[in-house]
């Protein structure tokens, strides 16, 4: 697979973004491998901007509270990156991953959120999505990648994941509702950026899902998911779209 190379400058500084992009038709979650390292060069920076203010980042290897009770927001394009990382996967770690996430499911279920979750109403307002916020959290389920404290796919991470990283005492994290958690801030959206850009291409509204309803939802909506498009006409417009979202 051909690699692709990108220079730009991220808060100033310079910065080089290099990943496989394949030179065929390919599926949209077949260029995140390109995304996430434009997302990792931007948070390098960010870091380096925080840490240069004298500020330190909390989060560390051992440390898993934000993968414990998050709703974890992901992408219709990253679901389906993640339900196709399952389906990959050796037995028997696809049977344990894929009985972690129907435990979740079921739990959501139960508590009444999943389908607030699958079919977002579009005028829910920010109160009562705080309050389901809450809800999800109070339920307390445990990220189905999370092993022994550590995220198993930690290079095919979504964003959201690579992006939240707090310079408060770690202990806040326990509940981020009610805790002041300093979230560092981030120079590149790219979960918003995706949502707008892929949209017209899929021809489906598109909205995040949290983590654990993934594989339900690209399982739902696999044959929009797998459209195939020309990656060499549609990446550098993505990368537009998350580099210059105001354009
Ligand atoms: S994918 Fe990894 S980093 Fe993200 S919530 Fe799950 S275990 Fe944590």
């Amino acid at each position: 697979m051909p690699i692709a190379r990108l220079s730009l400058r991220v808060l100033g500084e310079p910065a080089v973004v290099e990943a496989d992009v394949p030179d065929r038709p390919a599926r949209l979650d077949e260029l995140l491998p390109f995304l996430r390292e434009l997302d990792n060069r931007a948070i390098d920076r960010a870091v380096a901007r925080t840490e240069a203010a004298g500020e330190k980042v909390s989060c560390q290897r051992g440390c898993s509270t934000c993968c414990r009770a998050q709703p974890v927001p992901v992408t219709p394009v990253e679901a389906n990156a993640l339900r196709r990382l399952v389906e990959s996967l050796p037995e028997p770690r696809r049977t344990v991953i894929r009985e972690r996430f129907e435990d979740r499911v079921r739990r959501l279920k139960d508590a009444g959120l999943a389908d607030h979750f699958l079919k977002r109403a579009p005028d829910l307002t920010a109160e009562s999505a705080r309050a389901i916020g809450i809800q999800y959290f109070r339920l307390g389920l445990v990220c189905p990648f999370l092993d022994d404290d550590a995220c198993g796919i930690y290079a095919d991470r979504p964003f959201v994941c690579r992006q939240y990283l707090v310079t408060s005492p770690a202990e806040l994290c326990a509940d981020p509702f009610t805790n002041p958690v300093s979230v560092i801030p981030m120079p590149l959206a790219p979960a918003g950026a995706t949502l707008r850009f892929t949209e017209p291409i899929l021809g489906e509204p598109q909205h995040t899902v949290p983590l654990v309803l993934a594989l339900e939802f690209a399982e739902t909506h696999r044959e929009t998911l797998e459209t195939l498009v020309e990656p060499k006409a549609i990446l550098p417009k993505w990368i537009d779209a998350i580099v210059r979202p105001d354009s």
